[in-house]
């Protein structure tokens, strides 16, 4: 799938800005969420025409919009650290479970078909399923193995279950809060090394870093994608990875 081009991106800008300026008789006055002092009271998005919420402000529709929840963000990584060490341990006894074959095919498939890696310069134009193909493209090139990847959608999984309050509602929380688990292990980055001359001639070394900046969208595709591939895997053994980790399983490399 190609990059949008610059008129397209300005077109689709356009059509977000009337939208966001149209009158609505539909939205609510004030955004809905429930925080733990009340109700949150802002006006909402739409009714403040600044934005195309129609039920939160534009501090709690940003929060979703980042984390999939309007109060909740995704775990960071060292609170899913001992789920995905006992998720790995577990993985690797259980070879042979047909749930756990199945995830691991559908994972292996997944990052064979990713195709080729594009320069991390030109992600930031790519539409987000384009970008999520991409992170599975980049981690089989690093090398990473099926083990790895379905090991974080069951860890999140048995995050869930066991800290019911501290998870966003939905969907979309889960697959972004994969997302970022995934995301962290591909990195996409170039640190080049350029040589460039003064007027005197002098050579200079100069080190260009540049790392590409992951959506909120393109993260929920890449978790969507391997909850889908993990889905019985999760729901047959999310139960045996929090005794596994609660027993205190050993630490594992990765
Ligand atoms: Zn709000």
């Amino acid at each position: 799938m190609p990059a949008r081009t610059a008129a397209a991106r300005e077109r689709r800008r356009q059509a977000v800005k009337r939208r966001v300026l149209s009158p609505s008789d539909r939205c609510f006055r004030r955004c809905i969420v429930w925080t733990d002092s009340g109700p949150c009271g802002r006006p909402t998005e739409k009714f403040a025409r600044v934005g195309l919420s129609n039920m939160m402000c534009t501090q709690h529709a940003r929060h979703v919009a980042q984390f999939g929840s309007p109060l909740i963000k995704s775990p960071k990584a060292s609170v899913l650290a001992p789920y995905l060490r006992a998720s790995l341990a577990l993985l690797k006894q259980w070879r042979d479970d047909p749930y756990v074959r199945a995830a691991l095919a559908e994972i292996t498939e997944r990052l064979d078909n990713a195709g080729p890696a594009d320069q991390t310069t030109r992600l930031s134009r790519l539409p987000p399923r384009e970008k999520a193909r991409q992170c599975f493209a980049r981690l089989r090139i690093a090398g990473h193995h099926s083990e790895r990847l379905a090991a974080i959608p069951l860890a999140l999984a048995a995050y869930a279950k066991e800290c019911p309050n501290e998870i966003g509602r939905g969907e979309r929380w889960r697959f972004i809060a994969i997302g970022k688990a995934v995301y962290r292990l591909s990195r996409p980055g170039t640190h080049k090394v350029v040589e460039m001359k003064d007027q005197a001639g002098r050579t200079h070394r100069v080190q260009w870093n540049y790392q590409a900046r992951a959506t909120s969208r393109m993260l929920f595709y890449v978790g969507k994608a391997l909850w889908k591939d993990a889905d019985w895997l999760v729901e047959k053994h999310a139960d045996e990875v929090i005794r596994a980790k609660n027993a205190g399983s050993q630490p594992l490399a990765g």
